[in-house]
């Protein structure tokens, strides 16, 4: 079909619901609004042909297991969000990566990318660009920082996954 499914992972806060809603509405917020499951469709042109963008903003660590199975098996590529800010959000998404792992395999079809939002709190940074980086060099994925309020690389974290779509 010409669904093309990224599913968005990450601990609470970290800004997986802002990210998506910069790109797909150009908004921000500055308060908190948990998340229970949201997709998000966007009819755009890939390869020359009209696919469906569907994006699905998950709620982070509280998901239940089975449903992180689900939509990990129907997820064409994932976002693995953390916040700059949280050393503790990087290692926190181990779990997830080693699951979508365990149900995708290791081929380079399902494009992972891991980002590190919040990167505009330069005063309150715990994880350095390095150390992303290495962290995605180390899981075999693609890495950006971006930041959903000052909408820093977030129309270019879509397409660079979309990219690697077209590319495979
Ligand atoms: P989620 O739980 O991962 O969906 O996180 P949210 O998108 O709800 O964001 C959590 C909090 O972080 C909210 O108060 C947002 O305003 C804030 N936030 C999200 N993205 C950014 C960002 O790039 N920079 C800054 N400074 N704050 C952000
Ligand atoms: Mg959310």
């Amino acid at each position: 079909s010409n669904d093309y499914r990224v599913v968005v992972f990450g601990a609470g806060g970290v800004g997986k619901s802002s990210l998506v809603l910069r790109f797909v509405k150009g908004t921000f917020r500055e308060s908190y609004i948990p998340t229970i499951e949201d997709t998000y469709r966007q009819v755009i042109t890939c390869n020359k042909n009209i696919c469906t963008l569907q994006i699905t903003d998950t709620t982070g660590s509280h998901q239940f297991p089975a449903m992180q199975r689900l939509s990990i098996s129907k997820g064409h590529a994932f976002i693995l969000v953390y916040s700059s800010t949280s050393r503790q959000s990087l290692e926190e998404l181990r779990p997830i990566w080693e699951v979508i792992r365990e149900i995708k395999g290791n081929e380079e079809e399902f494009p992972i990318m891991l980002v590190g939002n919040k990167c505009d709190e330069s005063e309150a940074r715990e994880v350095q660009s390095a150390m992303g980086e290495g962290q995605a060099k180390a899981w075999k994925c693609n890495f950006m920082e971006t930041s959903a309020k000052t909408n820093h690389n977030v129309k270019e974290l879509f397409q660079e996954l979309l990219n690697m779509e077209k590319n495979r």
